[in-house]
């Protein structure tokens, strides 16, 4: 019997070997990581959730970071058999694992297939030694490029690579370089990621102090149609804004968060969206390592969202895809008539008006050629 809502299960493993130029996220360097006591309170925290969540169909784990291919093999065995053992997966489950290319040889890798993982994602960033040195990687393109086969070797019938452009000093020729040797790997999916400066970063600072300039935004642009261009006609799908896939290997772990369905998150700072009783939960655990480690379920914080947050965030999150923000979540998860006030207010009239939004009884969704600009787009929307 198929029943239970899906579930969508976020692991957060926050160390890494060193600490990239353009990272803001909840990581820190780490040479010995304390991997036992990691294990213990994600396993804490594990069992409590199953006692709050109670029977839901998980479909999909997701190890992240930080530098996730640096867990022990077995103590990712450990986690995921728990987990499966607590919500069962009678369809299938995707689990990823994000891999950096000089954490994990093959026998590693094999052991992580072993233990369930069936989707690795690797983060190249570039096949360029100039830029991965720019950006703070080290690994060099070479390294990176071993990396996937070496995937490939232990097993990995599923592998994304991550890519970042506008990149500072990124010429046009580089990119294609970096379009043409992505491509020629033939992975199954490809995240292409715009450089962003995040405050937290080094490269914040390095901006701030007047170190190099950004990509002008007519460069952006021209790199962003090419690598849509180059990537589609390589047969992959533009599904969201910075991911492309074959045919049948979207990220349903990413889809869970663009289609806004529950997940839980595990970990320092991780987040979770939850239903009950016809309220959405937004849940955010410490991102104090530390203090996560010695009570990882005491700390954090939930709240209930407003039927407002809860609109807003569908559009955040929906209109980052192809198929857009569908109409029946809208219905289902904000109400049928705050859905029609919304859709008739003048402000999206205006952007339809204006191409940047089009419109059915199915969806609404930004149009290929101006998702680049859905982060102004939803601004615009709510504001
Ligand atoms: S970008 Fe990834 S690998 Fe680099 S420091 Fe941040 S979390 Fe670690």
């Amino acid at each position: 019997m198929l029943c239970q809502k899906a579930l969508a299960l976020y692991l957060h493993w926050p160390y890494c070997t060193s600490k990239c130029r353009y990272c803001a996220f909840n990581s820190v360097v780490c040479a010995n990581p304390d991997h036992e006591t990691w294990r213990w309170a994600i396993m804490k925290e594990l069992d409590c959730e199953s006692l709050l969540l109670g029977n839901r169909r998980l479909s999909s784990i997701y190890f992240g970071g930080g530098t996730p291919s640096l867990i022990p093999a077995n103590c990712v065995s450990n986690i995921i058999d728990s987990a499966v053992g607590y919500w069962p997966s009678p369809d299938g489950i995707e689990i990823t694992l994000e891999a950096n290319p000089t954490t994990a040889d093959r026998d590693k890798l094999r052991k992580y297939l072993s233990a369930g993982v069936n989707r690795l994602s690797i983060g190249i960033q570039s096949f360029n030694d100039e830029l991965l040195h720019f950006l703070g990687r080290k690994h060099t393109a070479a390294q990176a490029n071993n990396a996937f086969y070496t995937a490939q070797k232990a097993g990995f019938k599923n592998i994304s690579i991550d890519m970042i452009f506008a990149i500072p000093g990124q010429t046009g020729s580089m990119l294609l370089d970096d379009l043409e040797m992505a491509i020629n790997l033939n992975p199954q999916h490809i995240s292409a990621y715009q450089l962003s400066i995040e405050k937290g970063a080094k490269l914040y600072t390095d901006y701030a102090f007047g170190h190099f300039d950004m990509p002008k935004e007519n460069n952006i642009i021209w790199q962003f149609d090419e690598i849509c261009r180059k990537l589609t006609s390589a047969g992959y799908k533009h599904y969201e804004v910075s991911n492309f896939a074959k045919v049948g290997y979207e990220s349903r772990h990413n889809l869970t968060y663009w289609q806004y369905q529950e997940y839980l998150g595990l970990g320092p700072g991780a987040h979770s969206r939850i239903a009950r009783s016809n309220e959405i939960f937004a849940a955010e655990r410490t991102s104090n390592i530390q203090q996560w480690l010695n009570d990882p379920i005491g700390g954090g914080r939930t709240s209930k969202l407003s039927k407002e947050n809860v609109l807003s965030e569908i559009l955040i999150m929906g209109l980052r895809t192809a198929q857009g923000a569908m109409m029946s979540t809208l219905m289902d998860k904000v109400g049928p008539q705050e859905t029609v006030n919304f859709l008739e207010s003048p402000k999206i009239k205006e952007l339809i008006k204006l191409g940047m939004l089009k419109k059915s009884s199915e969806s609404m969704l930004i149009p290929e050629q101006h998702l680049l600009k859905t982060d102004a787009i939803i601004r615009e929307i709510l504001k």
